[in-house]
């Protein structure tokens, strides 16, 4: 039989004419997926029942299958698909797929699933579901490239490994969208949900008779999950097709759509309302309190306390910028442990606070804005009924249940629903204290910057079952009664980069994102809106001539990071004296040109090649490291270069960017040891 074609935007589909499994997707004419044969599914449902019985489910399984064609796409229909042996089903697919306005080669997909069973649940489903990504012409040259904290990349076809995480989890996939590249063109594959419904976004290679491609794919939940007879209509498109460029292109794409999300646009209404510039932390030193005794301060990151203290106003008055203590251990009971009883604080710590603000340093304590402690004396039955559900994979499971989580310390904490008001109350009063009674002019909510939304089955909460936007809506609720509650003025932080909390948050900690893959995604797509601190320049970062405090530095620097955090006090040893003094140079030239990193718009890399040919393509090790920001107060840019190396440097930087290309195609600079500069351009 031959294959049926569907033709939508420049987007040509071959689909098998009996079960419409997708043998061939083009754009363009050029085929980026090939399932010669049969096909594959575009989707697969995985459904379970009251006796624990799982079955996945894809187009084979249909009754019919049929392509109706609309004026504005297409609709492909399969009817009574069912499980026979299972007596899963029948289900009802239709998908449909739709040109994007003023984007030939995108597309727009989205999924709707009618489920006709009495007894099964859908618990998941897999959609769009792309297999057979074929390489490019140049295999080594392809690059797979994903939204990881600061954004990562991996190049050659063959070095490419599966890259899986939950949307919002541990930095994984900060954003919700990803790209494939070869040959000056991208597949580009993004949720434009501004919903932030809980789904897992995936690349894997495949091996078939020696024959390597790849499928890429979101899982999504549905609403109603453990509810015999739950039906999906998916809330949002699906993203996907070619775009001439690169990774580059793929984040000006995505930020097209996101940056009019609200959760990336508009602070909460009592968030400080001036320039970025005007508040922005440069430094973020880490403070580590002693666990022992745990009833008082002692010592500060082994040092003692006011000795630790001293070098932080000498540390201040060198660097001359706004710096920050990230402060830990400041409560009496242990590190993950007990909490959300974090008072009393240990004896002194107050005195402290008091001492480094009246200096200009800001504390902010850290406290973790999703976890109980199971075995705190405070865990009682309203927390218990207020906590995360999870269940076994069930229609009507017996057993919802708090799943705990442990962090290596043989505590067991789980996490708390942010949908329920009782938790919010709860964290909203925790920043309140620390504000109000200990004076602190910030606070850290620990993981919910790595823990977007979580699917939650506890029907007592009110909120959908599994699926749905309740998590976004409860996460931006509570931040916005924190900021009710303790004024514009307090800086919040959280860890790592969940898109949603770019308009919420000062800044998103980078805990350990220090490879040599990392990719400056998150300022182009982010850019005037969200800021990332981090680095990890603890002790061993000093050592050996400090080349690691160098490099993280210099990388944080050109992309748009505030620095830290980190142990800055070594920067006063005698034999760190360079180090100072480069570190001295990085802060001066975030702080001269502020309203560039705080306010511009993050261009296209420009290429950087050194006097002996070397590119200067590691983002780490350089030995230039570079980046193009535009002037939000005028028509220029400005180049910022940072050279790593203890060697003179002398390189051409051939401007990508065709607004700077305009202005000065390329320029030739020099630059001494460590030393970093602007170039206006
Ligand atoms: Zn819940």
């Amino acid at each position: 039989m031959k294959p049926c074609r569907v033709e939508t935007n420049g987007m040509e589909m071959e689909l098998d004419r009996r079960s419409l499994a997708m043998i061939r997707l083009s754009f363009g004419g050029r085929t980026w997926f090939e399932n010669p044969d049969n096909g594959a599914s575009l989707w697969r449902l995985h459904a379970v029942d009251a006796r624990g019985r799982r079955v996945d489910l894809e187009c084979g399984g249909c009754r019919r299958a049929e392509v109706v064609r609309r004026k504005d796409g297409v609709e492909l229909r399969w009817t009574g698909v069912a499980h026979r042996a299972a007596g899963a089903g029948p289900f009802d697919v239709t998908v449909r797929l739709a040109p994007v306005a003023g984007r030939r080669l995108l597309t727009a997909w989205r999924i709707d699933v009618r489920n006709r069973s009495g007894d099964w649940t859908l618990w998941h489903l897999l959609f769009p579901l792309l297999n057979g990504l074929r390489p490019g012409p140049s295999p080594d040259r392809d690059m797979l490239f994903w939204p990881e904290m600061w954004g990562m990349q991996t190049t050659g076809w063959e070095r490419m490994k599966e890259v899986s995480g939950v949307c919002g989890g541990y930095g994984k996939h900060s954003a919700q969208f990803m790209g494939f590249s070869h040959s000056d063109r991208t597949f580009y594959f993004a949720s434009h949900d501004p919903e932030q419904w809980p789904k897992h976004m995936v690349f894997k290679p495949v091996s078939c008779r020696s024959r390597r491609s790849a499928q890429i794919y979101f899982l999504a939940h549905p609403a109603g999950m453990t509810e015999a007879g739950n039906s999906y209509r998916q809330q949002y498109e699906v993203v996907l097709g070619e775009i001439p460029g690169d990774w580059y292109d793929a984040a000006r794409t995505y930020a097209q759509w996101v940056r009019g999300r609200p959760w990336v646009s508009s602070p909460p209404k009592n968030a400080f309302k001036g320039l970025r510039e005007e508040r922005e932390i440069l430094v973020w030193e880490q403070g580590s309190i002693n666990a022992f005794p745990s009833e008082r301060v002692v010592t500060v990151n082994d040092l003692s306390a006011s000795k630790w203290a001293r070098q932080m106003k000498t540390l201040k008055r060198k660097l001359g910028v706004r710096m920050a203590v990230h402060m830990y251990h400041w409560h009496q009971t242990p590190f993950d442990t007990n909490y959300p009883e974090y008072f009393p604080v240990k004896q002194g710590f107050k005195d402290l606070v008091a001492d480094l603000q009246d200096a200009g340093i800001v504390i902010m304590p850290y406290i973790n804005g999703r976890l109980w402690d199971h075995s705190a004396p405070s865990y009682d039955a309203q927390a218990e009924l207020h906590a995360v559900k999870c269940c076994a994979e069930r229609a009507a499971p017996p057993l919802r249940f708090a799943w705990p989580e442990s962090y290596g310390n043989g505590q067991l904490l789980v996490t708390m629903c942010l949908a329920t008001e009782f938790w919010r109350r709860k964290v909203v009063q925790l920043c309140e204290r620390i504000v109000k009674e200990l004076g602190c002019r910030g606070i850290y909510l620990d993981q919910l910057g790595c823990s977007g939304s979580r699917t939650c089955v506890d029907p007592r909460h009110g909120h959908s079952l599994g699926g749905g936007s309740y998590w976004l809506e409860g996460y931006r609720r509570l931040l916005a009664s924190i900021r009710d509650r303790i004024g514009p003025e307090p800086y919040l932080t959280t860890e790592n980069n969940w898109e949603a909390c770019v308009a919420d948050f000062d800044a998103l900690l980078d805990t350990q994102w220090n490879h040599e893959e990392n990719l400056p995604i998150f300022p182009a797509v982010y850019w005037d809106r969200g800021a990332i601190y981090g680095g990890d320049v603890f002790g061993p970062a000093f050592g050996g001539g400090g080349e690691t405090f160098i490099q993280r530095m210099g990388m944080r620097c050109v992309w748009g990071g505030e620095l830290g955090w980190g142990h800055f006090e070594h920067l006063l040893k005698p034999e760190n004296r360079d180090l100072l003094d480069y570190f001295i140079g990085l802060c001066r030239l975030r702080t001269d040109h502020a309203r560039f990193f705080c306010r511009g718009e993050f261009l296209r890399p420009p290429e950087v090649v050194t006097s002996d040919g070397t590119k200067c393509s590691s983002p780490l090790k350089g030995p230039v490291l570079s980046a193009l920001w535009s002037d939000p107060d005028g028509d220029g840019c400005s180049l910022f270069l940072v050279n790593v190396t203890r060697g003179e440097q002398r390189v051409k930087v051939r401007m990508t960017d065709a607004r700077a290309a305009a202005r000065s195609p390329a320029v030739c600079v020099s630059l001494r040891p460590l030393e970093s500069k602007a170039v206006a351009l």
